[in-house]
């Protein structure tokens, strides 16, 4: 059974603190092994890939020529998924298209009285490079989620990276990046993937960014060539809180709890609540569906190792608890969501009202379904097109504007004895 909860016990915070431990552990082993892949690839390039892929994804592949896909490959794709699955692809994707319109941020500048311009240039990435998990779980809604916000962004080349085990092509995954605007695919994976992406073959070509999802190798992989490119986050197990009134059907949120759990047996499902009652309706619901379920197993597993309801005086202290979790998915199911809105501080996305299922903001509401785990909603926000999106400064002196700006920048380079410094703003002071 799922475990309860109660806010008025006095071990609470020490319970939930429990509950909410969560550690990404890359061990040595695992570390080391990344650390080597990513040198061979650095060192022999495509030889390197076409040798792991081999290795690791059982592709017979003898030459990177084989493990490229152009544009025209992912239009055969869109060609061979049924009508319906297109349909709602292409839906999907202008919603979440328009959603991200939005974000994009403009250049801006402004005057000051002496002719001075200040402001700041808003550039794409030149190159971003997605990478797309190819072994237990292909997810044809994260390349829409990760390549949009990019191309929204304008940047001008989108690179994928998907490996396929035993060579075999995902025909969703690859109409969803035709749809999304990927450029070119490469059917490799892991951290040599990562490597190639980062440090650039002789057919992969470098990238700025490295965004999107994978397993232990990939994670670490992102880890190791951060700095020399950028990537999106390293993301924990997901999970849900729902923070229920009691008066939503206890089997929409049991299912909705269940939506979770089922991605992976570390996903964690908790549910909050004032009303007691309606907690033991949901564990019934629980209990009573969970049977039914096709991934009854995983969804068993997570819900007893890391799932909780949890009972609490009020909506308020319902809040509390929702901000100590910084839930990286928050469903407000209650009567008035806008009024519990404000209270909100941290969460990745949130989902309001009673009709608003997680599961609808996870395919094609529109916002992204990138978002902070772990409590890192804390400080971090969305996936989104400022994350494809660099801001260079403007200075424009006008010659009375150096003059002014020299007096002030002479007295404090000479105060940090950087005497070049001082003589190159001196120089622009007006006799
Ligand atoms: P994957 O693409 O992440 O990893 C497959 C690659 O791992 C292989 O190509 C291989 O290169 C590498 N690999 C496997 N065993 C190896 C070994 N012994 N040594 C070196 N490299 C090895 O696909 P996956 O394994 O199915 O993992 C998918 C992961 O993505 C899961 O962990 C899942 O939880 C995660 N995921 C997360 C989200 C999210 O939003 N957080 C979404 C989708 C998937």
């Amino acid at each position: 059974a799922i475990r309860r909860l109660h806010a008025a016990d006095p071990d609470f915070a020490r319970h939930l603190d429990h509950l909410l431990s969560w550690e990404s552990v890359s061990d040595d082993a695992v570390n080391g092994r990344v650390l080597e892949i990513i040198k061979a690839v650095r060192e022999r390039g495509d030889e390197a890939l076409v040798e792991f892929t081999q290795r690791f994804d059982g592709v017979q592949a003898t030459t990177m020529a084989e493990l490229i896909l152009p544009r025209e490959r992912l239009e055969l794709a869109l060609t061979r998924i049924s009508s319906e699955q297109r349909e709602a692809l292409e839906k999907a994707a202008e919603r979440v298209r328009i959603y991200h319109e939005r974000q994009k941020q403009d250049s801006w500048t402004y005057t000051e009285a002496d002719g001075t311009v200040l402001g700041q240039q808003v550039t794409p990435l030149d190159r971003a490079g997605l990478y797309v998990p190819g072994g237990k779980a292909a997810y044809p809604s994260s390349v829409l989620m990760n390549a949009i916000p990019a191309k929204v962004a304008g940047v001008p080349e989108v690179v994928m990276v998907v490996p396929t085990p035993k060579g075999e092509l995902n025909e969703l995954v690859l109409a969803a990046a035709c749809v999304a605007g990927v450029d070119r695919v490469f059917t490799i994976g892991g951290a040599q993937a990562v490597a190639a992406l980062a440090y650039g073959t002789e057919s992969v070509p470098p990238v700025d960014k490295i965004v999107g999802p994978g397993n232990i190798y990939v994670a670490t992989a992102k880890r190791h060539v951060f700095g020399q490119v950028g990537i999106d986050m390293i993301a924990g197990p997901s999970e849900i809180l729902v923070v229920c009134d009691g008066g939503t059907d206890p089997d929409w949120i049991a299912m909705d709890l269940f939506s979770q759990a089922e991605h992976d047996e570390d996903a964690q499902s908790i549910l909050v609540s004032p009303d007691a009652a309606f907690l033991d309706r949901v564990a019934e619901s629980i209990e009573r569906l969970l049977p039914t379920m096709e991934r009854a197993e995983i969804i068993r597993t997570s819900l007893q190792a890391r799932g909780a309801l949890i009972l609490v005086e009020d909506m308020t202290q319902a809040m509390a608890v929702a901000n100590r979790i910084a839930p990286e998915h928050l469903e407000l199911s209650v009567a008035e969501p806008e009024r519990w809105l404000p209270a909100i501080r941290h969460a990745g996305a949130i989902f309001m009202g009673r009709y608003t299922a997680e599961a609808l903001g996870d395919y094609c509401a529109g916002p992204n379904h990138v978002l902070p785990t772990s409590g890192t909603a804390r400080f971090s926000s969305p996936l989104g097109v400022y994350d494809f999106q660099k801001r260079s400064s403007i200075i424009h002196c006008s010659a009375e504007g150096a003059s002014g700006l020299g007096k002030v920048a002479s007295v404090l380079s000479r105060g940090e004895s950087l005497t070049a410094h001082a003589r190159s703003a001196e120089y622009r002071i007006k006799a």
